[in-house]
């Protein structure tokens, strides 16, 4: 059992208690009371009344009347053919002889039976003891008695009739009984049924009676009550139904009550609250939650149903059914379940609305602060909400120049939004009205606005159908379609998104489309293309020097040189052909020829333009540039491996010479492989430590003393024997193995030469790539600590080649050796450039002649001269010179002649293995000593 009817159950033995403990009497007697005026019936016409009223008072005179006048009431009533006369009217006192004789010779005569009133008073006012109040005996003898006490309720209303009383120890008959004809017990009392009309009582004023005016079918064979209705005479009642009545009309009720047999009976409550508890119990064990205007109806028709019922039977059987308690259980459950009834369904309604109210707000704060734009569009395309990110941007974007309205909502769409998102809703509206509605993609509008320049907007539009219902009159209404349009401002992002495609595609220096560009371009290239023009070709141009520019004029004066190259050679190109960047100070270019001449003319003319001197920015400045050339006789070759093609031939340009270019053929490529497996040969090779250090001596060609030996490095590779350095240090100084080779001869040489008697000089050959890669200072002084040999005994061999690079970085790695107290010596002077500003401009202390110099002097006198110069600058500049590849006897007197100071070569000695230099430095330390 629930709570619920644990309430219900204590309400229903409330209405017990109630009931039981009388508390509901008032109720139930008060409802008795209502179901009077309900039932009610009619008197039965056998009681009359004689009334003593303010008429006949005021025209008989006096009062209190002689007692003759009672007499003659006595006599008019006889003659008019009254069946019993009761008189209320107080004879207990005499007044004269003559008087109280008339009236009691006249109630002697008379033939209907006449009545005094008798009654018990209290002795004093409020005593306990009554003695009995009767007639005078002079009336006594000729009348009978009967008692008109009548005994009120507490709350002062007569509702009940004694049926008699003992009046100074005799049994007297109540005036009712009296008049009824009562014959049972005296004792005890009746309820008087006020559903009986006694305002329709037959009432003769006294006087009309003593007058004659008062037909005879009136009194003829009635029971006639006389009695004073004058307000003055004081005698009052209050009873049910009809307020106040006089004493002798309450009476005459009751008598009523006792003829028509009405002495109401009272039912016991509790069968009718029984049934009553029955029945509810059996309701609410059935009711179903939620059916209260149902329950309550029935509650209510219940307790009408019940009090007609209990009217009718109070009205005809005379039976006052006591339907307060269920009344009262029937309320109660009513109440019960508007409690229940409220409390759960208001319960439920808050609950729901403070849901629905905080969806609502929820949803209504995320729309307003959503940093998206959101506008809701209605089927006219107006403005049916917008947040404030979509306000704002109509107000300070689209409509920076204008003054909007305060409110947009309702504004029609296409006089806020950009012209595409309008058409967007408009369509997507008018689609969705035709059943479509799909995922929807985001959409950009990319537009210039007046003030606030380039904006782009991402937007998606989404349709939603609202169902049309039904109206008050049954019509189907039609469906109603609405938007939402969300949108977000994505211009920096679209921006970022453009540059990056623009970096994908396009060189940002230059501007000029990149690799990918480039091989776009190539896949688009048509195929009838080869055969109507054979020797076109894809290049690749790398230029040179630009790091110098850049280091003397800086970064950006660089890239403009570099721009200056593209322009110029996008006004060299045809159409047709196509430029673009390698993004590492180069190109790639597509050329279309019909021969290989006009392909070799072609490059070599663009080339030559390239070099021609650029001024900018007040300087000028020349840049070198190479290229690698491959013929496009195969379109079915991809292009990635043209591009390879190209620049194997480039690297082979380069490997040759620079400033020229090389065509791509076959053999490269075998030459890169044979290259490729080189490098993974001569890496193993390294870690086997199968190199080893040849020392070449130079000699003073003064005297023919040790002047000291140059470090040539060796492969001793297991197959093929001894293997150049000219084939394998160009391999490895691709890779950083030509630092840790460079290091590991450094150290090596000076381990060597630390035994040679005579302190000779050691030479050891510096690679371009140690000044960039490794820690060049370090490796040297390791290399002096290791071996112990003195600073001033270890020269470094640079090429020119060196000077291409950084400038900056080598100077001051140059300097930094110099002041260490090592030497530089210029290596194969007369090969490059040979240009003699380096000499000036780096710290140099000794230049070698190239072989191929000291060759040429014999023949060409040109080289004669240039060596001379040479060695005369050279030893201006306290630098001493070196004559490489000495051979022969004429070699070294031609060297000799023009101012070389030291001569190397196989005329002196091939270079030597490390104990076959020691010997020869100790024989010619011998010699000297000798
Ligand atoms: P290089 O520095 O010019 O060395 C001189 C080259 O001329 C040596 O060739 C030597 O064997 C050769 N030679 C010397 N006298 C004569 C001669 O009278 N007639 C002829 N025909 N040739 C002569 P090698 O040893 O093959 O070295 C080639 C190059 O390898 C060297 O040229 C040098 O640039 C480089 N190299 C050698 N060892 C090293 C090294 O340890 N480090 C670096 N970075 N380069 C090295
Ligand atoms: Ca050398
Ligand atoms: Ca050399």
């Amino acid at each position: 059992m629930n709570t619920r009817r644990a309430i219900l159950a204590l309400l229903f033995f409330c209405a017990v208690g109630a009931y039981l403990t009388g508390l509901l009497q008032p109720v139930d007697q008060w409802i008795r009371e209502k179901r009077f005026q309900f039932g009610s019936r009619p008197v039965s016409g056998e009681v009359v009344t004689v009334d003593i009223d303010a008429v006949s008072i005021d025209q008989l005179g006096q009062w209190p009347w002689k007692r003759s006048v009672y007499g003659e009431v006595v006599d008019r009533l006889n003659e008019l053919g009254a069946s019993i006369i009761a008189f209320d009217v107080d004879f207990s006192s005499p007044s004269t002889p003559e008087e109280d004789l008339a009236f009691a010779e006249a109630m002697a005569r008379s033939t209907a039976p006449v009545y005094l009133a008798s009654f018990n008073q209290p002795t004093n006012a409020g005593a306990e003891t009554l003695y009995g109040n009767q007639p005078i005996e002079t009336f006594t003898a000729v009348a009978r008695l009967a008692m008109v006490n009548v005994f009120a309720d507490r709350d002062a209303v007569i509702r009940t009739f004694p049926f008699g009383a003992m009046v100074d120890e005799q049994p007297v008959q109540s005036i009712a009984a009296v008049l009824a004809k009562y014959s049972g017990l005296i004792n005890g009392s009746f309820y008087i049924d006020f559903g009986i009309d006694i305002d329709s009582l037959d009432r003769i004023p006294l006087i009309d009676l003593l007058n004659g005016k008062v037909d005879r079918e009136r009194v003829d064979g009635k029971r006639l009550i006389i009695g004073a209705s004058a307000a003055e005479l004081r005698d009052f009642f209050s009873v049910p139904r009809f307020g106040i009545i006089s004493g002798h009309t309450l009476q005459a009720a009751a008598t009523e009550t006792l003829i028509q047999n009405r002495t109401l009976q009272l039912s016991s409550g509790l069968v009718v609250l029984g049934l009553t508890v029955v029945m509810a119990v059996l309701a609410i064990w059935r009711r179903k939650r939620g059916a209260l205007v149902p329950t309550l109806l029935t509650l209510a028709a219940g307790m009408v149903v019940l009090e007609a019922a209990a009217t009718t039977i109070q009205a005809m059987e005379a039976y006052a059914l006591q339907t307060a308690s269920s009344h009262l259980v029937l309320l109660f459950f009513g109440a019960f379940s508007v409690v229940q009834e409220i409390d759960l369904k208001r319960i439920m309604l808050l609950i729901s609305e403070s849901r629905a109210d905080n969806a609502q707000a929820i949803l209504d704060r995320v729309i307003s602060d959503n940093s998206e734009g959101i506008v809701v569009v209605s089927e006219d395309s107006t403005v049916h909400t917008l947040n404030k990110s979509a306000e704002t941007f109509f107000r300070n974007v689209v409509h920076a120049t204008e003054t909007l309205a305060p409110d947009l909502t309702g504004m029609p769409l296409n006089e806020l939004a950009p012209e595409a998102l309008v058409a967007a809703v408009q369509m997507d509206m008018s689609a969705a009205r035709e059943g479509h509605i799909g995922q929807r993609e985001p959409t950009l509008i990319d537009k210039t606005y007046d003030t606030h320049g380039r904006h782009v907007l991402e937007y998606i539009v989404t349709p939603s159908i609202l169902a049309g219902g039904v109206d008050l009159s049954g019509k189907k209404q039609p469906d109603r379609v609405f938007a939402c349009v969300n949108f977000r401002d994505v211009t920096e992002r679209h921006i970022r998104e453009e540059r990056a495609r623009f970096l994908a595609r396009f060189d940002p220096v230059t501007g000029l489309p990149n690799k990918n560009g480039f091989i776009e371009f190539l896949e688009g290239v048509p195929d009838g293309h080869v055969a109507l023009a054979d020797y076109s070709a894809v290049c690749r141009i790398a230029i040179s020097r630009l790091q110098s520019v850049q280091d003397t004029l800086g970064q950006d004066f660089a890239d403009d040189i570099l721009n200056l190259v593209a322009t110029r050679l996008s006004e060299a190109i045809g159409p047709g052909e196509y430029l673009a960047s390698t993004m590492d100070n180069g190109f790639h270019l597509y050329l279309i020829a019909t021969t290989q001449d006009q392909l070799d003319k072609r490059m070599s003319g663009l080339l030559e333009m390239i070099s021609k001197p650029y001024f900018h920015g007040g300087h000028g400045a020349t840049v070198g540039a190479s290229a690698g050339i491959t013929v496009l006789d195969d379109l079915d070759c991809p292009p990635e491996t043209l591009l390879k093609r190209a620049k194997s031939a480039l690297n082979d340009a380069i490997s040759e010479d620079g400033n020229t270019f090389a065509i791509y053929a076959p053999e490269l490529d075998l030459r890169i492989q044979v290259r490729q497996q080189l490098e993974l040969d001569l890496w193993k090779a390294f870690e086997e430590k199968q190199f080893v250090n040849f020392y070449q001596p130079q000699i003073n060609l003064a005297d023919g003393s040790l002047y000291g030996a140059e470090a040539l490095i060796r492969w001793i590779h297991p197959e093929r024997g001894f293997v150049s350095p000219a084939d394998f240090i160009p391999i490895a100084e691709q890779s950083s193995l030509i630092v840790d080779m460079g290091e590991w001869a450094m150290n090596q040489a000076c381990i060597d030469a630390a035994t040679w008697p005579g302190s000779p000089k050691i030479a050891v050959n510096l690679s371009p790539v140690q000044f960039f890669q490794g820690d060049l200072v370090r490796t040297v002084e390791d290399a002096l600590k290791n071996s112990g040999l003195h600073k001033d005994r270890l020269d470094l061999e640079i090429t020119e080649s060196l000077f291409m690079e950084d400038t900056g970085r080598i100077l001051d790695l140059m300097s930094a050796l110099r002041a260490m107290g090592l030497r530089f010596a210029l290596d194969d002077f007369g090969t490059g450039y040979s240009s003699l500003a380096y000499i000036q401009n780096f710290p140099m202390d000794k230049i070698k002649i190239d072989q191929a110099f000291v060759r040429g002097m014999q023949e060409d006198s040109s080289s004669l001269s240039i060596v001379r110069a040479v060695a005369d600058l050279a030893r201006g500049l306290n630098m001493e010179t070196v004559a490489e590849g000495v051979e022969t006897d004429v070699e070294r007197r031609l060297v000799s002649q023009v101012g070389c100071s030291v001569g190397q070569g196989y005329l002196f000695s091939k270079p030597l293995p490390a104990e076959d230099m020691t010997k020869f430095a100790e024989n010619m330390a011998a010699a000297k000593s000798s």
